[in-house]
């Protein structure tokens, strides 16, 4: 990327669930970044770390609690019922679990051309033969077109979601743990798949996933989530060469190294306590009760994200 153009900009947004009458759950909580348009935007953290909130958020499929999410200069919280219709073309989703998010009594072929057929007016020879294009893409054949999705392996079917998605040609996939329901066998297959659609297609993507030695391979920049926030984003090599905050750097720690040397000579940061509940979350920095370093004022007060290096962003006092 030479100019860099940005595609989503996301600006101070929140998403919060009322529980019961007097709790609120802050699953997504005062969140900014930019994606840039062709790169892979790596969104990672533990499971209940928001991202797939933040994901669902940033493409409208919930409503924003705070906050904006421009894309092409304008909120897409704000669309118009026609703006969103094309918003959805635009932006697509793949689901962690390809098999949940395909209607077991549709073909193959009807789930993949459920967007088309809303988007597009196709004669039935142009529909059944794009339908045919996008198998091909996806590494399927036509026969699979006819077939249900029971009758399909873990791996094929994510290629369906895979496919149902390019479908409408979008620009913008919010892909969310797309590779981690399936064996490891398959997982390099479809991130190879991704990455070469990406290349090919121009797309840009938003990859959410619990695994950050896997998000490596596919980031260009990486955004690290910790109950709601972003605690630390820079480049993909800056993060796992010169991450800044204690909770990134516990996280890289516990990632095996197939290496013996190198992996003895690191040593694994364990973090103690709890990850605490998103539920009316006390006053001063999330990760206070878990983090080695913690200060008097981390009890207090909340770090912001701060550049403390040309494009590595981080919210820790340590870095004020
Ligand atoms: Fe640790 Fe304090 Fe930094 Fe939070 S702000 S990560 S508690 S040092």
């Amino acid at each position: 990327m030479h100019e860099k153009e940005i595609l989503v900009k996301v600006e101070h947004l929140s998403k919060h669930f009322k529980v019961g009458r007097k709790l609120t759950l802050k699953a997504v909580d005062n969140v900014s970044f930019n994606i840039y348009k062709g790169e892979t935007f790596g969104v990672v953290g533990e499971s209940g770390c928001g991202k797939t909130t933040c994901g669902r958020t940033v493409l409208g499929m919930y409503e924003a609690t705070k906050g904006r999410v421009i894309y092409e200069d304008k909120d897409i919280h704000s669309f118009s019922k026609n703006e969103k219709f094309d918003f959805k073309k635009k932006a697509q989703y793949i689901f962690q679990d390809p098999y949940a998010s395909l209607d077991p009594r549709m073909t193959i072929g009807d789930i993949i051309a459920e967007g088309m057929d809303t988007h597009f007016s196709m004669s039935e020879k142009d529909r059944t033969d794009r339908i045919n294009e996008l198998l091909g893409v996806v590494g399927l054949n036509k026969e699979h077109g006819a077939r249900f999705p029971h009758e399909l392996s873990g791996g094929q079917r994510q290629r369906v979601g895979i496919a149902r998605s390019l479908a409408v040609e979008p620009e913008f996939i919010v892909c969310d743990e797309p590779i981690s329901a399936l064996d490891v066998s398959i997982q390099a297959q479809v991130v190879n798949l991704l990455n070469q659609l990406k290349r090919e297609m121009g797309l840009t993507y938003m990859f959410i996933s619990h695994d950050l030695s896997m998000v490596k391979h596919i980031s260009d920049r990486i955004a690290v989530m910790y109950l709601g926030a972003v605690a630390e984003l820079a480049k993909a090599e800056e993060i796992y060469e010169n991450s800044l905050h204690p909770y990134t750097q516990a996280l890289i720690s516990a990632i095996p190294i197939p290496d013996p040397h190198v992996g003895r000579s690191r040593q694994r940061i364990r973090l103690e306590g709890e990850v605490p509940s998103p539920i009316n979350t006390p006053p001063g920095c999330k990760f206070v009760n878990r983090c080695p370093k913690a200060m008097p004022k981390c009890h207090e007060i909340e770090p912001v994200l701060q550049e403390v290096k040309p494009e590595h962003y981080v919210a820790c006092h340590l870095f004020d």
